[in-house]
Formats: structure tokens, sequence, C-alpha cells
């Protein structure tokens, strides 16, 4: 594993995550191609609706954070 250097400071980055609550469960960040849409139930959007996803196409985002400057960076890697 190499190490990433921040690209403001060039500092040592440490590798994260960000969590995302959701109901009753924590689970990591992922991206998705895209724009999000809402689903639908017959037709309608609900007030909070949830987003249009398939679970074949996301990856998991690894977020780095500078150990000097504290700046966040993330990337999407296989
Ligand atoms: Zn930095």
């Amino acid at each position: 594993m190499t190490t990433r250097r921040c690209p403001d400071c060039d500092g040592e980055m440490e590798d994260g995550f960000v969590p995302d609550f959701s109901y009753a469960t924590v689970k990591q960040t992922c991206w998705h191609p895209g724009k999000p849409e809402g689903l639908t139930f017959f037709g309608m959007k609900g007030i909070d609706p949830s987003i249009k996803c398939d679970p074949e196409e996301m990856i998991p985002i690894t977020t780095y954070r500078c150990k000097e400057c504290h700046v966040l960076r993330a990337y999407a890697d296989m």
C-alpha cells in the first residue's frame, strides 16, 4: 500500500471512511454513476423518497485525511 500525499501541503494522508447512518445500520458511503433519482410508489414520490441505485454499480468510498492540514479527499477505488 502506498502512502497518499496531501494535494494542498504534501503531508501524509491517513485512510478512513465517512459512516453512512441509516435506519439501525451504519454503512460505508459509496459512489454510484449517474444523477440521483427518487423512487416512486405507483407513480407518486414520497416526502423523503429513497434514491434508485444498482448495488452492482456501487463503489465504496475511501476518504483520506491529511495529518497536517486536515483536508479530506475521497477516492472511489476498486
Ligand atoms: Zn495537507
